[in-house]
């Protein structure tokens, strides 16, 4: 319960006129409930003559205010039965029912269309939560957190707090309402049964709770499982080309299988454990039932006046009234323990910290940027682990509109330099600039809009030429969409496409070649038109033919914007400005390329190895 209210506290509280709605209604509808059995009880008493006192009118003044009340009812009954005669007074009593249980189920409707949107309401807003933070955390974290895990989360987690938590929300709110009600009734009816029921109800509530226990434990460790399982289908699809040419299917499907299986096991027992709840409440309440009907039966045979047989009979039935909603309630505790262990899980997610973070008082961009930013690197150390050093004493000063080039071998650090940049990475020594100020005095948001950056692996959604171009330029005209596509070398072949900018690129630009994919996100980031360029091997996983097209696209580019190039490739650098290379962190050489040739080191040694490999 306790769980239940920080849950409320977190997510409900911008739905509490729902909760308000569907609290008063309820107290209605239990009004209703109780009453309309109150108001029969009596008058079938008078009707079959198992009340023969002759009633007569009082006034306020004569007595209590509950006793006048009771007694004017009851005379005004007998007047009716003899002004009508018994069958009308059925008939107007049955009248009376229809009213009031259509009153009752009006309420009761009203109470869950309260509820309803409090309960999808509080769903949807945890999922976009959820994806807003997916959004939110620095690319460093999903290197640790696996994508499928993560999806098993955002689908398989909130939707279990949809199918336990929210669904329970309406159950939780009527059911202590109909129990405080119900309680209040038989408390009015007789004390000394009450009591007696009080001492009972603990205890069956005891025996209850012991089954839910272990739920919670087994309930977490259930969606871990399902965690793995989404992974495995994800990487599988992903991967399917490699499984597949190296016959590895036999081994991922049983690798998959003890993955369901395990995932089996916990659910036959959590499911088990969970069905227990409802036989074993039922045979509970029976028994709670027996023993007030033999101690009630008991007292009234024994002389007891505080309560008569018809009194008793309505006793009943209102005990019996209040097993069900004790029965759900208890059956949401279950539920609830399911849920609030998908919250934990969700919750490793939202309380993630985001170590990239936006400065308190962030520097203004100016107006108008200029055409080319200055870079600088300033003893810059970089690890991802807080280990090893992948980045070491880092010095380079990159001006306005240079082309910078960084080369060496695989693993060198290239991409990790370059991504400090953006920040994807803050530095763990140091200090990378750009224009004036250091990147962490920017808002993350400001920073990044002075950079295009095309890596090596193109990355298009499932959507049109246009708006895959136009991505995070939604103002983008199709003019702009079409000189931008020229720019990069694009135009042609989407013009060739049989719905030109509208076709779809299919998932992750499938249907088209890597060539053309990259020329694709290089017209991205043409249209950004950012005063600097990143190109992250942009070239390295084309053919020959593809790479002059998209060699040509990036020159045009690089015109007078501030350029660090990673290549592959040495031949396409020649022209650079000043060319770096990186070995094992280190820059180890910088110059052009004739000073570099000249000098006969590392990067001699680079040209030569690809001379012969071509
Ligand atoms: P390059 O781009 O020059 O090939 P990288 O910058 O990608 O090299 O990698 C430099 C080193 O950092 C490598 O040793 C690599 O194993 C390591 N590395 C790269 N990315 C990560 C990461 N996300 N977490 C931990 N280590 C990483
Ligand atoms: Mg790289």
């Amino acid at each position: 319960m306790k769980d239940l209210l920080i849950f409320m506290k977190r997510f409900a509280a911008p739905y509490k006129w729902h909760v308000v709605g569907s609290v008063l209604f309820n107290f209605l509808t239990m009004f209703f409930t109780v009453f309309s059995f109150a108001f029969i009880m009596p008058i079938l008493r008078i009707l079959f003559n198992l009340d023969t006192t002759h009633y007569e009118h009082m006034r306020w003044e004569d007595g209590d205010f509950q006793d006048v009340l009771i007694n004017n009812f009851y005379y005004e009954v007998t007047k009716l039965i003899d002004l009508v005669g018994p069958s009308a007074t059925l008939a107007i009593m049955a009248a009376f029912l229809i009213v009031a249980t259509l009153l009752k189920v009006m309420t009761a409707y009203m109470s869950d269309f309260f509820v309803i949107p409090l309960r999808n309401g509080v769903v949807t807003d945890i999922r976009n939560q959820m994806y807003a933070k997916i959004l939110s955390l620095p690319i460093g974290f999903y290197t640790h957190e696996r994508k499928g895990d993560i999806m098993s989360r955002l689908l398989g987690d909130v939707g279990e707090i949809e199918a336990s938590v929210a669904a329970s929300i309406a159950g939780l709110v009527k059911n202590p309402i109909q129990i405080i009600g119900y309680l209040f009734v038989m408390v009015v009816l007789s004390w000394k049964l009450t009591i007696f029921v009080f001492v009972l109800l603990p205890v069956a509530g005891w025996i209850m709770g012991t089954v839910g226990k272990k739920l919670k434990a087994k309930s977490l460790e259930a969606q871990n499982r399902l965690g793995s399982i989404l992974s495995t289908t994800e990487e599988t699809i992903g991967g399917l080309r490699v499984i597949k040419a190296f016959n590895a299917e036999k081994q991922m499907e049983r690798m998959f299988e003890g993955q369901t299986g395990d995932y089996r096991r916990l659910s036959n027992a959590i499911q088990r454990r969970w069905s227990l709840a409802h036989p074993m409440s039922e045979f509970l309440g029976t028994i709670a039932v027996c023993i007030v009907l033999w101690f009630g039966g008991t007292l009234i045979l024994g002389g007891e006046t505080s309560i008569d047989a018809p009194g008793f009979i309505y006793y009943m039935v209102i005990f019996y009234s209040i097993i069900n909603p004790a029965k759900e309630l208890s059956k949401t505790s279950y539920t609830l323990q399911k849920g609030m262990a998908a919250l934990t899980r969700i919750d490793k997610i939202l309380d993630a910290d985001n170590p990239i973070k936006n400065p308190e008082k962030p520097v203004k961009l100016p107006l108008k940027i200029p055409k080319g930013e200055s870079i600088s690197f300033k003893d810059v150390f970089f690890s991802y682990d807080g280990e090893r050093y992948v980045l070491k004493d880092i010095n380079l000063d990159i001006k306005p509109g240079m082309t910078v080039a960084l080369v060496g071998q695989s693993g060198s650090g290239k991409s990790t330099l370059v991504d400090l940049i953006p920040r994807f990475w803050d530095v763990s020594h140091g200090k990378v600039k750009v224009g004036s100020n250091a990147v962490e005095d920017y808002k993350v948001s400001d920073l990044r809009s002075l950079m295009g950056i095309v890596n090596q692996e193109p990355i298009l959604f499932n959507d049109t030429f246009f708006n895959n171009i136009a991505f995070g330029n939604p103002s983008a005209t199709l003019e702009e969409v079409k000189e931008a596509a020229r720019i990069a070398n694009a135009y042609d072949f989407i013009m060739a496409t049989d719905r030109e900018f509208q076709t779809m690129v299919g998932d992750r630009g499938c249907r088209l070649s890597g060539g053309q994919r990259q020329r694709i996100s290089i017209a991205r980031a043409v249209l950004k038109n950012p005063p600097i360029l990143i190109l992250d091997e942009a070239t390295s996983a084309l053919d020959t033919e593809s790479e002059r097209l998209v060699q040509e696209a990036l020159e045009r580019l690089m015109k007078d914007r501030t350029t660090i190039v990673v290549a592959h490739r040495l031949s396409t650098i020649a022209n650079a400005d000043l060319i770096c290379v990186l070995s094992e962190g280190k820059i180890v050489e910088r110059g052009t390329h004739e000073e570099l040739m000249a000098m006969k080191g590392v990067y001699k040694n680079l040209v030569e190895m690809q001379k012969l490999e071509s």
